[in-house]
């Protein structure tokens, strides 16, 4: 297993989007990682801002990010997103079992992708 958090390389930005499209729990997801092939693709949202937002594409309680990243390979996304109501009550649901990011990754947001 890779030792180093890597971002998604250009060449695969479409497929990982493809994979992470519509996601939803539970975790991992079954589609596989488009960079190795592992079933191990994870996504964990943090709202900074809340605030009810509906759009045509779904409902959300806030603003803040997404990581998106392969348990396997250790490829990673992370992008401001909005908060999709499921995602909350994902969180409150009793039979949740969470897997928050490696610290490491949670450290990049902040020290490459804050501004
Ligand atoms: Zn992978």
């Amino acid at each position: 297993m890779p030792t180093t958090w890597n971002e998604v390389p250009d060449s695969h930005k479409g497929r990982w989007h493809s994979a992470f499209k519509e996601c939803r729990p539970p975790y991992p997801l079954a589609r596989v990682c488009p960079i190795c092939g592992a079933k191990e693709l994870r996504a964990w949202y943090q709202c900074d801002v809340r605030e009810s937002i509906a759009t045509k594409t779904g409902r959300f309680v806030g603003r803040g990010a997404v990581w998106e990243w392969c348990g396997a390979c250790r490829t990673y996304r992370i992008l401001g997103a909005r908060v999709p109501e499921w995602w909350d009550a994902y969180l409150n649901s009793a039979e949740t079992v969470l897997l928050e990011p490696p610290l490491a990754l949670m450290k990049l947001r902040t020290t490459r992708f804050m501004p």
